[in-house]
């Protein structure tokens, strides 16, 4: 394998769904596999990445049904360089002070963040739109902060647990554009049901969609198949390409549909016709035939 110039950096971003919702209903389901097993699988990936090349960057971002928040780095994490409280820094089992420093501070923010949870009747779905869009401004941050002659990579992977959102529709799919112009990669390691939206992500900025088969072995399919970069990822045998689910969700009641109306003038998609877009208030000319048809033979008795 070739490794890594020291000058390049490169920037793993790994998003995961804390859904209180899914999540409460999964430690019924499976006592075994509970949210903060999850999260020890994340910091395992997250820690390996670290350990990899020192230039390597990682951030987490949790997304939940109220907000994303940034599990690491974090507003605790005081100078950005690893010494945080001295009682932290200092761990006496030899482990690397990074490492153990970042997984203290991930697992006390996710604790906050889980202990100000207020779920509220409507609010269910996992904000992922709004966790991708923050994980791709973050991205653009580290660009513009890199030194002279630094050139960085990136990629975002998604750790999903909820079902599909299709109320998100739009949203997402402008962050995947908006990351496939940045070419930055989008991995998703799925738990649960298949997502549509996350399997046109990857394939459309050439990033690794799997649902896996077991959840109690995330950490192993995290470091098996998602750790790897792109490029040596072309040296490994992954798991095929799944079929991907390329419907759309139509503007006005956000179904999803394989057949629709789509607007001329600003490609808004329809589950029903109407003479005027919703979008961007075109008044469409209604082809008339019919109406004429119906005068003429009414007319014809007549005359
Ligand atoms: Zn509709
Ligand atoms: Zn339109």
């Amino acid at each position: 394998m070739v490794m890594a110039s020291e000058d390049e950096v490169s920037l793993l971003v790994i998003v995961v769904d804390v859904n209180p919702i899914w999540w409460g209903q999964q430690a019924n389901r499976e006592p075994q596999f509970t949210l903060s097993k999850c999260l020890d699988a994340v910091m395992v990936m997250g820690n390996s990445h670290l350990v990899m090349t020192r230039t390597n960057k990682l951030a987490i971002i949790a997304s939940h049904c109220q907000e994303s928040h940034f599990l690491y780095p974090c507003k605790l994490w005081k100078s950005g360089d690893g010494h945080g409280d001295d009682n932290a820094s200092t761990s006496g089992d030899g482990k690397y002070e990074l490492l153990s420093v970042a997984n203290d501070l991930i697992a006390e923010e996710i604790k906050n963040l889980m202990s100000r949870t207020e779920v509220k009747g409507n609010q269910t779905d996992t904000l992922l739109a709004g966790s991708l869009a923050k994980a791709l401004c973050y991205i653009h941050r580290v660009a513009k902060e890199l030194e002279a002659g630094q050139e960085m990579k990136s990629r975002i992977l998604v750790v999903k647990a909820a079902e599909d959102c299709a109320l998100q529709y739009m949203n997402f799919m402008n962050v995947i554009f908006a990351a496939q112009k940045q070419s930055i990669l989008i991995d998703a390691c799925v738990l649960d049901s298949d997502s549509g939206l996350l399997q046109q992500a990857c394939d459309i900025t050439g990033g690794l969609y799997l649902k896996i088969p077991q959840k109690i072995a995330l950490a192993q399919y995290l470091l098996w198949v998602f750790l790897p970069d792109s490029d040596q990822r072309s040296q490994l045998v992954l798991p095929p390409p799944v079929h991907v689910d390329y419907r759309a969700a139509c503007f006005c009641h956000r179904n999803l549909i394989e057949i629709g109306y789509v607007c001329s003038v600003c490609l808004s998609i329809f589950c029903n016709f109407s003479p005027i877009c919703t979008t961007c208030e075109t008044a469409f000319k209604i082809p008339l035939p019919q109406v004429v048809k119906s005068k003429k033979k009414k007319l014809k008795p007549s005359t």
